[in-house]
């Protein structure tokens, strides 16, 4: 491979081999190989082929355009009206990235869009979204908007309807968000998308206070988009947050939470400290605002890196310096729900639990905790042990192994199906009100043989449990 010079509009770079020239649809040499792989492969298939390409085949190559999605574009097209692939379809084809579902837009107006296809769905259609629906899955495909005045900071209060692309571009939230695409125009992008991407920026669209000002909500995705793709937030835009963080309180802790958890779930949860450093924390988590942003930091967003991609795993990593209580209380306000609260609550609580390097000891932490829980603490400590030893430069294979042999006792006891709880023990309560027992003794007594049974699983026998019975009187 030989790469050359950077060559202008969309920021192409030709590579040479073999006397053949390659257009490729990234401006940076160095980053290309890096940046974008699927287009790296695709523009060596050509070549092998012995193609020429020129800049509009490339990104025609790495446009994948769905056939329906093509279909919807090309039917509004042939009725005489523009319309494009939009948004973070366009965004993430260009990096290379799958895309999660393709928008369209369009000159044409709703009731336009409703004559040309058999099966719609009025989706959003004050806003001019209309659903196609091509054989059960939906399409959703917008006017071109123009967003009127924005009272409440979080939507607009009237939209108008557009027949220019520019207008709807221009609405939308970051640079990287406001590219257009279709076969015969190519790519659109007035707001400088492709160099962002390249150089690795969340950047408003216009002037940053005023989009924040306008919807706070567009500050939560700066950052979410920022750890989904590891791309830094530009330094105004970045300002313009801290300044309005507190604009936050008139977004709905629902959509601020969809927010928290996409980041976390990203490839760089630890980018969560971007909500801590901007103050956006201060408004909705303000436990842990300060921790997030002290000494302690390092510690907590490395263990929330390494731990494994799960939300209450990456939840507890966070809140780790809370006790159960205080995180339960933040979690609720966020409006997190309450099977991710209860599990974050438990592994809290038995997150700081020492266990012996016993059997029996093991068997009573399953007891406490319950395999599941158990088992996401031990892989929650395994990754504060690696954020220590970054931290410290010190390894520590003693804390590992003894993780790693917790584990394996773990496992041995499952599988041979130790009995850790009541519900396991081969006596029930019928039996003690049958052997003589009444009330609170019975609940008293099942716990003390279950007492004996976690120290001792092979005397989980009726008949033994019973002998048992009268040494206990
Ligand atoms: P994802 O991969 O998460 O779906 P996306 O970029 O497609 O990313 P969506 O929330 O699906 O994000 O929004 C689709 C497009 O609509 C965005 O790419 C952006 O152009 C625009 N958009 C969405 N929300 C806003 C907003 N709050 N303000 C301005 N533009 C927005
Ligand atoms: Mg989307």
């Amino acid at each position: 491979w030989k790469t050359c010079q950077e060559n202008g509009i969309l920021g192409t770079c030709l590579l040479i081999t073999k006397g053949i020239a390659v257009y490729f649809a990234i401006s940076s040499q160095k980053g290309a190989k890096l940046f974008c792989p699927a287009l790296f492969f695709k523009a060596e298939k050509c070549m092998r082929r012995n193609f020429v390409l020129n800049q509009r085949q490339v990104i025609k190559m790495v446009f994948e355009i769905p056939q329906k999605v093509e279909m919807i574009i090309n039917i509004l097209e042939k009725a005489g009206y523009e319309a494009y692939a939009v948004g973070g379809c366009v965004r993430d084809s260009i990096m290379g990235l799958t895309p999660n579902d393709w928008d369209i837009t369009t000159s044409a107006l709703p009731s336009d869009i409703k004559e040309y296809f058999n099966k719609t769905i009025d989706t959003g259609i004050e806003h001019g979204t209309v659903t196609v629906m091509l054989h059960n899955v939906g399409y959703e495909v917008t006017t071109y908007r123009i967003d009127g005045e924005y009272k409440d900071g979080r939507h607009p209060s009237s939209v108008e309807f557009s027949d220019r692309l520019t207008d709807d571009l221009c609405r939308r939230d970051f640079t990287i968000n406001a590219m257009a695409y279709n076969n015969v125009t190519g790519l659109v992008d007035e707001y400088g998308g492709i160099e962002d991407i390249n150089n690795r920026i969340i950047k408003c669209v216009g002037n940053p206070i005023e989009r924040f000002t306008e919807d706070a909500l567009r500050m939560m995705r700066a950052i979410r988009f920022s750890a989904q793709l590891g791309f830094t937030i530009e330094a105004d835009t970045f300002k313009a947050i801290e300044k309005l963080n507190r604009n936050i309180d008139k977004v709905s802790m629902e959509r601020v939470c969809v927010e928290l958890k996409k980041t976390l779930l990203s490839d760089n949860p630890d980018y969560c400290s971007l909500y801590a450093t901007t103050g956006l924390f201060n408004n909705i988590l303000p436990v842990i605002a300060d921790n997030l942003t002290g000494r302690y930091a390092k510690k907590l967003l490395l263990t929330c890196k390494y731990t494994d991609n799960e939300l209450p795993l990456r939840l507890a990593a966070i809140l780790f310096v809370c006790s159960p209580d205080e995180a339960r209380t933040a979690l609720r306000n966020l409006r997190m729900d309450n099977k991710t609260i209860d599990t974050v609550v438990k592994i809290l609580t038995y997150a700081p639990l020492h266990i012996d390097e016993t059997e029996p000891a093991v068997r009573e932490a399953l007891h406490q905790c319950g395999r599941d829980i158990f088992m996401l603490v031990i892989i929650l400590q395994r990754a504060s042990i690696k954020a220590s030893e970054e931290i410290t430069f010190i390894s520590n294979p003693a804390k590992y192994n003894h993780l790693n042999k917790l584990q394996r006792m773990a496992d041995d006891i499952l599988e041979r199906g130790d009995c850790f709880t009541i519900k396991d023990l081969d006596i029930t309560g019928v039996d003690l009100i049958e052997y003589g027992l009444k009330g609170a003794e019975i609940g008293n007594t099942l716990n003390t043989l279950l007492d004996i049974v976690i120290e001792n699983p092979k005397l989980n026998d009726k008949a033994t449990l019973i002998a048992l019975l009268d040494n206990l009187k």
